[in-house]
């Protein structure tokens, strides 16, 4: 009987190798913004940068946000209310909520009113 072994390795770069993924990263990053810009406006679409900070980690349903919701990479479990959902569905409720809110904004500034974004019930 023929026994398959999966071994798991670890990368582990030093500091010179740690800049360049970054850098890397970084490029991937803006080509990729730089490629859904063009793309959304030859659409006729709008694209609107969110930050991204706590999407992760906010719970969709009770709006708790704790480092503790996100037990793993792929699983996200709210420590407050018990909602679970795979952790990148969740992070991109959570982005979409923010450009809805801040598309929103966007909009009443255009037209010359200043109003507080305000939850979806
Ligand atoms: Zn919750």
């Amino acid at each position: 009987m023929l026994i398959r072994k999966a071994f798991k390795f670890e990368m582990r770069p030093n500091g010179e190798q740690q800049h360049k993924i970054n850098q890397f990263c970084g490029c991937s990053r803006f080509v990729f913004n730089k490629a859904l810009d063009c793309k959304s406006a030859w659409l006729g679409g709008y694209l609107l940068a969110v930050n991204p900070k706590n999407t992760s980690r906010t719970c969709p349903c009770c709006g708790h946000i704790a480092k503790e919701n996100r037990q793993t990479q792929a699983n996200f479990e709210c420590v407050e209310c018990g909602y679970t959902e795979n952790a990148d569905v969740v992070g991109a409720m959570n982005v979409l909520r923010a450009g809805h809110a801040q598309f929103a904004c966007e909009v009443n500034l255009i037209r010359g009113q200043q109003q507080e974004p305000t939850e979806v019930s």
